[in-house]
């Protein structure tokens, strides 16, 4: 049973989960930023919509991808895309500089974008695992 809220249009398994009910456009969140950076963002994208469906919402600080529930976030900085990603087990990838604890999704990534050449096919099954990962939980 999916909710979509009337107002900022996200959709959640349930009306009661807390959100922060905010719009702003895609393109806000590139105003500024070197024009690499909004590419960065669209060849991401590109990547992870080859795994089935995936919601773009734009956020106060944060761009969130969605499958089922969110996978991966991502942030625009002024040199880079920022983003993070969620996984059940300790990977690492030259692109992930930080892995922290989360009370309920084990371990978030936290990578960092500079170059359309970051992005190898390595990283990419991260994604794809992260974004299965998500769809195959059975509550969240
Ligand atoms: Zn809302």
């Amino acid at each position: 049973m999916i909710w979509t809220c009337p107002r900022c249009r996200r959709q959640f398994r349930s009306a009661t989960k807390y959100h922060s009910c905010v719009h702003i456009e895609l393109a806000d969140h590139f105003s500024g930023k070197d024009s690499q950076v909004r590419d960065l963002f669209d060849n991401l994208l590109g990547s992870v919509q080859a795994f089935g469906p995936v919601q773009v919402y734009a956020l106060r600080t944060r761009i969130v991808l969605q499958g089922e529930v969110q996978f991966a976030t991502l942030t625009p900085r002024k040199h880079w895309l920022e983003g993070t990603l969620w996984l059940r087990w300790k990977a690492e990838h030259p692109l992930i500089s930080c892995i922290e604890m989360h009370v309920f999704r084990d371990y978030v990534r936290i990578f960092r974008l500079t170059s359309p050449g970051d992005v190898d096919p390595e990283f990419i099954a991260l994604l794809h695992e992260a974004y299965m990962l998500v769809v195959l939980a059975p509550h969240t």
